[in-house]
């Protein structure tokens, strides 16, 4: 019985596999070990059963990475297996993109809130048995949401008790997080995050009707987008009401040194409450990051209707690069103060941000806004590796830790973008070829 299912999973993952030897030698490499340490140059790293290892045995095989760099698998912590298919309406990419997260060199990914959980539930499922190829997918329970306008596919939950019940359903269910979405009370927020603490569950937020410092004093673990979706500054801000909109004109025009700024960022440290910079789903309502987004490769991933709505329709919002100002100086002052940021790409939006590229994109988005290279990688492995509590087996290259690796060609030391010539992605010492699994969901994004 196991053997046919080994043999069976062999069979599945094969056509994406490049490297499966049982003892490998990554040599001549350089290593940015994602600690936020300088590059080494001329390296060996060694792969053992899975695992980093400080030495292999003789008959290892050996992999000449000369003019290669490799670093950590990103672990994408705003990754949802969802996309936007306009007019509020969320399609499942349950095949294309566990694939394209891992192209991409997402070796590890949370789903940060769920559209269609019992799907995300198997394909965590296919993929811990491997019958499909994909990241370490971390379930989120679906948005926890009260009465939302714009998109029937968030159940419309109301009052505390309905908030823990389904806190309680999820976690039973293998939700390992939570996220609370825009349209909810302090009350039920506090419930949430009470029942899932006391199962030792985070909970996250996109919030709106609930302002940041409140969130925090709320015990809150974790904040998405960061300040572009904090509503507390708008001066007609009331108790437990949600205007997106009006807050965001007016934060646009506030300045990165508002002292209010600065006390919000000493509660959220306080309180160890990290943020999660999502930059690219915020780049691609500019002219620019539009274009950007929209590289060859994401062109052809995305299905011939979705290419075509996509380039029809595009707006930029007026506001958008005021806005993506002020987050950025926000998320350094934050990254200064000791807290902790975290990296996803978030492939909503206005449907420019795609699995995998998107995660690039967002690395190297950390470097416009003033990261070195060194640290945007250390904050797209290293901070949600800390953030899952898997920090002793995963976001940095050691040996004893999973052999979750991505391969490049080029130096992103030096030169970020290079972080998109993908040439090998390691998932416990598994190295699947990214061209490979790409091909095989192409034009697929958008339908499956
Ligand atoms: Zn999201």
């Amino acid at each position: 019985m196991l053997i046919a299912l080994l043999l069976a999973v062999e069979a599945a993952l094969k056509p994406y596999v490049k490297y499966d030897g049982a003892a490998l030698a990554l040599e001549h490499v350089r290593v940015i070990d994602g600690t936020g340490a300088a590059a080494r140059e001329d390296q060996t790293v060694y792969i053992v059963s899975g695992k980093i290892a400080a030495a292999a045995p003789a008959g290892a095989q050996r992999i000449d990475l000369r003019g290669h760099t490799v670093f950590p698998g990103l672990v994408g912590m705003h990754d949802h297996l969802f996309y936007p298919a306009g007019g509020g309406v969320f399609h499942e990419m349950a095949t294309s993109f566990p694939r394209l997260y891992l192209a991409g060199g997402v070796t590890t990914l949370r789903t940060t809130g769920s559209i269609e959980p019992y799907t995300d539930i198997e394909i965590k499922r296919d993929i811990d048995r491997g019958l499909v190829p994909g990241p370490e997918i971390w379930l989120t329970g679906p948005y926890l949401e009260g009465d939302i306008p714009w998109t029937e596919q968030m159940h419309r939950l109301h009052g505390p008790a309905e908030f823990r019940r389904t806190v309680d359903y999820w976690a039973d269910q293998g939700a390992t997080s939570f996220k609370l979405y825009n349209f909810l009370t302090r009350e039920e927020l506090a419930a949430a995050v009470d029942e899932a603490h006391k199962r030792g569950i985070k909970v996250t937020g996109h919030l709106c009707s609930v302002g940041f410092t409140e969130a925090a004093r709320l015990g809150i673990d974790n904040l998405e987008h960061g300040l572009f979706v904090d509503t507390e500054f708008y001066s007609g801000k009331k108790p437990d009401v949600c205007n997106a909109r009006e807050a965001s004109l007016e934060l646009a025009q506030m300045s990165p040194t508002d002292p209010r700024l600065a006390a919000l960022i000493k509660e959220l440290v306080q309180r160890k409450v990290a943020i999660t910079s999502t930059l690219p789903v915020f780049a691609a309502f500019t002219e620019e990051g539009f274009r950007k987004a929209l590289s060859p490769p994401v062109l052809e991933a995305l299905s011939v209707e979705t290419r075509a709505r996509l380039l029809a329709n595009h707006v930029s919002r007026p506001d958008a690069t005021a806005l993506f100002k002020l987050e950025v100086a926000f998320e350094r002052a934050f990254v200064q103060a000791g807290g902790l940021l975290l990296n996803g790409c978030d492939p909503t939006g206005n449907g420019a941000v795609v699995a995998g590229y998107g995660d690039q994109r967002g690395v190297e988005l950390l470097v416009e806004a003033g990261f070195t290279p060194l640290e945007a990688l250390r904050i797209s492995s290293w901070n949600g590796a800390l953030f899952l509590g898997q920090e002793k087996r995963i976001g940095s290259i050691a040996p004893g830790k999973d052999a979750d690796l991505v391969v490049v060609k080029g130096d992103p030391s030096k030169e970020i973008a290079d972080v998109e010539k993908v040439e090998i992605v390691f998932k416990s010492g598994v190295g699947y070829d990214p061209a490979k699994l790409a091909e095989s969901v192409r034009g697929l994004v958008g339908i499956r």
